[in-house]
């Protein structure tokens, strides 16, 4: 075997040893993130297309290396999933999303929502971790109800971990579900019913076609028609003009995300932004 490890090694490219050789290094690295202090976590706005108002945010990770910068979850989630770090990242950006709900709580913003982003491969653990969100919940007084998580089209259609019955648990603790990157992959109307998810949100890259090409509305006018039938909210992500936006608005679409309203923030930015309306 180790024969054969040596030969491959002659077809990569030397790009491909440079690749490979900055994935092991980070592989190693990651091990140590959390404790280093080195995650961070920034929210993004999620505002309500008929009010403007922000009414939720959405937690996203960063990976502050001290040699490399800051790197985006493009950089680092998938080597994280391969590696089994993921869990504990996971772990991490979920106690800072419930901490940070209880600050805005806190200053008043009861109903304030923050979405969380759960991958295929944290549905592999056991229920343990769950456990102790839930437990985390209650210590911080934070109802359940404040969280969203998010899981892609593709998760759903996984029956590799469980998925099913590991969503029906969050969902009877009372924390919603929101179904990520929506139209990118296949998801019938039918998995929408069956695991009664409360928002979807419209894949950016529909988004990025709105002003260019009419053709493509009808996917997601569809859409959100469909989804409102089954009392299901839209979210549109990627919301960059203000011709987005109108259209988006003037097809029902209830929610929105996208550097148009604001970039992923800090919590006390995001503190700063609510505070000032
Ligand atoms: P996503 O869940 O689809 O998150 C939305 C991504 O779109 C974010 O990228 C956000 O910064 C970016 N975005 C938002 N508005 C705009 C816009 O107007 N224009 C453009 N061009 N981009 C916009 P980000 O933060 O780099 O995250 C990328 C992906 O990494 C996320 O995609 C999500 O799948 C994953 N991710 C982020 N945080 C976590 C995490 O804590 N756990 C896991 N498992 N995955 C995460
Ligand atoms: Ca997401
Ligand atoms: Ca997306
Ligand atoms: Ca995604």
């Amino acid at each position: 075997a180790k024969h054969e490890g040596r030969n491959r090694f002659h077809y990569f490219a030397p790009y491909m040893q440079e690749a490979t050789r900055v994935r092991m290094e980070l592989i190693g690295e990651l091990r140590e993130t959390v404790a280093r202090n080195e995650l961070r976590i920034l929210f993004q706005p999620i505002v309500d297309l008929q009010t403007g108002k922000i009414c939720k945010a959405e937690a996203l990770v960063r990976w502050e290396h001290p040699e490399r910068g800051l790197l985006n979850p493009a950089e680092f989630i998938s080597i994280a999933e391969s590696s089994g770090m993921i869990v504990e990242i996971g772990d991490w950006v979920f106690q800072q999303t419930a901490r940070e709900l209880q600050r805005l709580r806190q200053a008043g913003h009861q109903d304030f929502q923050i979405g969380v982003n759960k991958s295929a491969w944290q549905f592999r653990e056991n229920g343990s971790n769950y456990q102790s969100w839930l437990e985390l919940l209650r210590e911080l007084e934070v109802p359940a109800e404040n969280i969203i998580i998010e899981v892609t089209e593709n998760l759903l259609l996984d029956s590799t971990y469980q998925v099913a019955q590991r969503l029906a648990a969050f969902q009877q603790a009372h924390m919603q579900i929101s179904l990520d990157d929506f139209g990118t992959g296949y998801c019938s109307v039918a998995f929408l019913k069956r695991f009664n998810v409360d928002y979807i949100k419209l894949d950016r890259t529909l988004i990025t076609d709105i002003s260019h090409e009419r053709s493509g509305h009808a996917l997601w006018e569809a859409i959100i028609v469909m989804a409102h039938k089954l009392d299901i909210k839209v979210i549109a992500e990627g919301i960059e003009t203000p011709e987005q936006l109108a259209i988006l608005q003037q097809a029902g679409c209830d929610l929105g995300q996208g550097y148009l309203f604001s970039r992923p923030i800090s919590g006390t930015e995001l503190e700063e932004k609510l505070k000032n309306g």
